[in-house]
This record gives structure tokens, C-alpha cells and sequence, in this order.
């Protein structure tokens, strides 16, 4: 039976992954650790303190000088650590934009505080069904775990959300990256083809990641 499940699992791209229940209250992150294991080595129990479980500085800006107009400052908390949790807040310059990437690990849940922000996800073959929603402050919207998905500053002024995520470590693949940035790259005759386009466009493309500075 268990074989059988296996089996359907691969055949329809099931993904069960998540991330392991701790087996403890907490496992603080012990920085000074040089222990390698899946999460990070916990701190000893007794020498933990309530600054563990906390972070300040999410009320300040992150510099969207960069070539898409957004970043994300990622709250570290020691104390999150094995808990399957991660939040951030997100700063979009005018017109800044989240290029369209997965989090191959993790659910995300997106909170507009300031402007007004577009964010859609795409559901997987066949439908390729697009959902998506014009953000206010106040806004909350999800994304499912593993779906391609964007965000884009829609309004004039500057836009700051707050995203959590439903693992430690989400993971992050920007879907035009793997595509034309990686490396070595992927054959240029592979990759027209998959985008059905000719090869000079498919090489001008490429140009472009390979002159990106981030
Ligand atoms: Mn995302």
C-alpha cells in the first residue's frame, strides 16, 4: 500500500515535505556552534532568555536601490529556530516588483502596511489557472506552497508588507533565473524551444542575466 502511495506521489508531483516537528519547547540557535545538522544546533536550555525570542527592527526601511526596486529583510529569532516559521518585511520602491520565484518548502502569507500591491500565483499544469488581487493596507493574501507567484508595487508611493512563510528555510527560485542565469548555462537551442522563441532572442535574454549585478 505504502509502495503504491510512492508510486502516485511520483506520478502526480505530490510533495509532502515539511518541515520536522521539534521534539522539544524550543532549540534556541546556538551561534557558536560548528555542528551541521538539519535546522541549527540548540543553545543549552538553561542559559536561554527572552532576548532569544526576539527581534526589533522591522519598523525600519529596507534600500530598494537595487535593480528590481524590492528587498526583503528577513527578522532573525534565534529562538525560532526548528519551528517551522519565518517572517520578514518587504520594501517596494515605485513600480518595484517580487519577480515571479517559488518557495519550494513553504506557504506564504503576505500583509500590505503601507501603498497597494498586486500579487498573483499561478496553480500548477494543466490549468495554469493565474489568481489575483489588488492589496490595500490591511490586505492579507496566501500563496500554496510551491506555486509560482509575483508581487508588484501598483501605487505611487513607496509599499511596505510583512510576509511570513511556513518553514525555516522556504527556499527561493526565481523562475527567470533558472531559466537564463544559471550556471553553466542551459543550451540556448534547449531553452528557445521551451519558450518558443528563436535563438537570437533566447541569446539577448541571456545577455541580460549574465549582465545582472544581483
Ligand atoms: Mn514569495
Amino acid at each position: 500500500m505504502a509502495s503504491r502511495f510512492f508510486v502516485l506521489g511520483l506520478l502526480f508531483g505530490i510533495c509532502l515535505a515539511a518541515d520536522p516537528s521539534p521534539l522539544q519547547d524550543f532549540c534556541v540557535t546556538d551561534s557558536t556552534s560548528s555542528v551541521h545538522l538539519n535546522g541549527k544546533a540548540c543553545k543549552d536550555p538553561k542559559l536561554v532568555q527572552a532576548e532569544d525570542f526576539f527581534f526589533s527592527g522591522l519598523d525600519i526601511a529596507g534600500n530598494t536601490s537595487n535593480t528590481i526596486g524590492f528587498l526583503v529583510t528577513p527578522a532573525t529569532i534565534p529562538g525560532a529556530n526548528t519551528l517551522g516559521i519565518v517572517i520578514g518585511r518587504g520594501d517596494f520602491a515605485p513600480n518595484g516588483f517580487s519577480p515571479l520565484h517559488t518557495h519550494p518548502r513553504a506557504s506564504e502569507i503576505v500583509l500590505v502596511l503601507e501603498g497597494r500591491v498586486e500579487i498573483g500565483f499561478v496553480t500548477s499544469n494543466p490549468e495554469n489557472h493565474l489568481f489575483t488581487k489588488t492589496l490595500e493596507v490591511g490586505d492579507l493574501f496566501v500563496v500554496p506552497k510551491g506555486l509560482v507567484h509575483f508581487q508588484r508595487n501598483v501605487g505611487e508611493a513607496n509599499a511596505v508588507t510583512i510576509t511570513a512563510l511556513s518553514s525555516q528555510a522556504p527556499g527561493l527560485i526565481r523562475v527567470a533565473d533558472a531559466s537564463f542565469g544559471s550556471d553553466p548555462r542551459i543550451p540556448g537551442d534547449l531553452l528557445a524551444k521551451a519558450f518558443r522563441i528563436d535563438e537570437n532572442t533566447e541569446r539577448q535574454i541571456q545577455r541580460r542575466f549574465s549582465n545582472m549585478e544581483d
